[in-house]
């Protein structure tokens, strides 16, 4: 089993609507984000999702909080 199936397999959001982590513009993200703060692979699921995932709340981030993440850590040349 990979790495990335393991933490899957404890993910909270599998217990709940998956549509809250697909809020429609102009909608909160707050009830996922919510969700998120109470999982216990939210470490895990952040890590996988900043540099992989481009849609939807993962890790209690939002896209753009993730792009923001992804920029703050990328390589910068010297
Ligand atoms: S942190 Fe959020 S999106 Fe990630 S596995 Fe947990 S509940 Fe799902």
């Amino acid at each position: 089993m990979s790495r990335v199936q393991e933490w899957r397999d404890d993910a909270l959001c599998a217990e709940v609507d998956p549509e809250i982590f697909h809020p429609k513009q102009g909608e909160s993200i707050g009830p996922a984000r919510e969700v998120c703060m109470a999982c216990p692979v939210r470490r895990e699921c952040a890590d996988h999702a900043i540099p992989n995932e481009p849609y939807g709340v993962w890790g209690g981030l939002s896209p753009r909080e993730r792009q923001r993440l992804r920029r703050s850590l990328a390589p910068t040349a010297a």
